[in-house]
């Protein structure tokens, strides 16, 4: 099963991209992970990457395309994966169509995780990441057992620096603009699939249990 998860940033790919990745057993690939786990280990990518995020704007494709393309082909990937913050723009879209093309595949679902701007601020305000394990909590609606504390490894949790609200605003137009007009691309491709991403986490995933099956 391969699944591309679609929605704002902070509508909650993240969070059910994980449960799907658990519940059907294939790899959760989200690009933001990947560039933050660049950005730790002072690669170049990751230096590129950084002055982008920072400012709330998307990394260039130039850098993100093969990536993604390079990871899918892997081993692992073979039953499926979930892609979580990929595609972002069109050409994205363009370039994982073509690649998988290639390999007489196509993706299967394209989940749309809808959520107004207006509840997008405040779920970033109290988003908290764990930078070693990638792990994402919120202070209220999902909160750690242990404050300021990673359940699954231990780690410090933190405020990602692109999730303080100047940034929000910025990444919230950026999405608009670049990522929102894949809804029509992948309904016109007949995956795109719609959930209502302001219910509680638990009711959001059976939706798309329901439709995954
Ligand atoms: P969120 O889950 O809040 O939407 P992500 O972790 O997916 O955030 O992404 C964080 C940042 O990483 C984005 O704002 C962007 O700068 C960069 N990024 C992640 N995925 C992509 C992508 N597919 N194309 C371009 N930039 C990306
Ligand atoms: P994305 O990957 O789309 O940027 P995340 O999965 O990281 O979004 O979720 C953004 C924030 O909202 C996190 O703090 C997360 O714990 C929280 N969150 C996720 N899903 C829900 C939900 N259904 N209800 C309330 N808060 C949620
Ligand atoms: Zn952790």
């Amino acid at each position: 099963m391969k699944i591309i998860m679609l929605g704002a940033p902070g509508a909650g790919k993240g969070t059910q991209a994980k449960q799907i990745a658990g519940k059907y057993s294939i790899p959760h690939i989200s690009t933001g992970d990947i560039f933050r786990a660049n950005i730790k280990n002072g690669t170049e990518l990751g230096k590129k990457a950084k002055e982008y995020m920072d400012q709330g704007l998307l990394v260039p494709d130039e850098l993100t395309c093969d990536l993604v393309v390079d990871r899918i082909g892997q081993d692992d990937c073979k039953n499926g994966f979930v892609l979580d913050g990929f595609p972002r723009t069109i050409p994205q879209a363009e370039a994982l169509t073509d690649a998988l093309n290639k390999l007489g595949e196509k993706m299967d679902y394209a989940i749309d995780v809808d959520v107004p701007d207006e509840n997008i601020v405040k779920r970033m305000s109290g988003r908290r990441a764990c930078l070693d394990c990638g792990a994402t909590y919120h202070v209220v609606s999902i909160p750690p057992k242990k404050e300021g504390i990673c359940d699954a490894c231990g780690s410090k949790l933190v405020l990602r620096d692109d999730d303080k609200p100047e940034t929000v605003q910025k990444r919230l137009d950026v999405y608009h603009e670049q990522t929102q007009p894949l809804i029509d691309y992948y309904k016109e491709a007949g995956i795109l699939k719609s959930v209502d991403g302001t219910q509680p986490m638990e009711d959001v995933f059976a939706e798309i249990v329901k439709i995954l099956g």
